[in-house]
């Protein structure tokens, strides 16, 4: 059985959607270890969350006005079936989407705000997931998002959510084939999964390299069977 992501047991402990007090998390909970999720809105990054952490852990993240802000929570790995208490406290960060087709002025400015905020203040400890459509990929929101991305190199997984709804072989391996192209246009992006909050598939390649991810942070060798 080896570790895993203990479902359900992700815990809210803030949604944060002012700068300055964004920073000041960061500041008391420095060198923290864990977690980021991003994505266009719509692509399923509440879905995705849900699968990784437990059915309804993202549910506060939709509730309005949570949108726009950065939700903090904090989880914990099993091993072998038992909640792992020797790590250091592990984050979920679900950050809000971009993209939206209408969105004033004043609200995308305090996005970059926070954004630049969150990024300027976490370290190499916390991995990057982007999740994008896989029938819509490399949209111009998400070329934007990586180009505001990669002056941090952190190493960044590219999530391509909802692959139920391509369903021909041929669309599959044209996706596919993109690949190469994506690795050579955004460096920071270390892997890429093919996945489906809805089918499940790919979700527990996606679970194994996160978690892969996160013991390495935690700098936790560790010698049990993660497959
Ligand atoms: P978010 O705004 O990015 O958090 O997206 P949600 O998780 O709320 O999902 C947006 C919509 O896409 C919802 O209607 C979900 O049911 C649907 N959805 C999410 N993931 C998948 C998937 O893998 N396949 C399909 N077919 N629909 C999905």
């Amino acid at each position: 059985m080896g570790m895993e992501i203990l479902k359900g047991s992700a815990e809210f402990l803030m949604g944060i959607s002012q700068h300055s007090q964004l920073l000041q998390w960061l500041g008391e909970n420095e060198n923290n270890i864990g977690v980021a999720f991003t994505g266009r809105s719509n692509v399923g990054k509440s879905s995705l969350i849900n699968s990784l952490f437990g059915k309804s852990t993202a549910r506060i993240s939709k509730t309005p006005g949570r949108t726009r802000e950065v939700n903090i929570f904090q989880f914990f790995l099993s091993n072998d079936g038992k909640k792992d208490t020797s790590l250091p406290p592990l984050y979920l960060f679900d950050l809000p989407g971009y993209g939206h087709a209408e969105i004033s002025k004043e609200m995308s400015h305090n996005w970059d705000l926070l954004m630049k905020t969150f990024f300027d203040n976490i370290t190499k400890q916390v991995k990057i997931i982007n999740i994008q459509d896989a029938r819509h990929p490399d949209q111009s929101a998400d070329k934007q998002f990586f180009d505001f991305l990669k002056r941090y190199r952190l190493e960044t997984t590219l999530v391509f959510n909802k692959m139920d709804k391509i369903k021909t072989q041929k669309d599959k391996a044209a996706l596919k084939k993109i690949k190469p192209q994506l690795f050579a246009n955004y460096k920071n992006v270390k892997y890429i999964h093919f996945v489906s909050a809805e089918s499940k598939e790919g979700i527990k390649e996606l679970h194994d390299s996160i978690l892969g991810g996160l013991l390495t942070a935690a700098n936790i060798h560790s010698t049990s069977d993660l497959s």
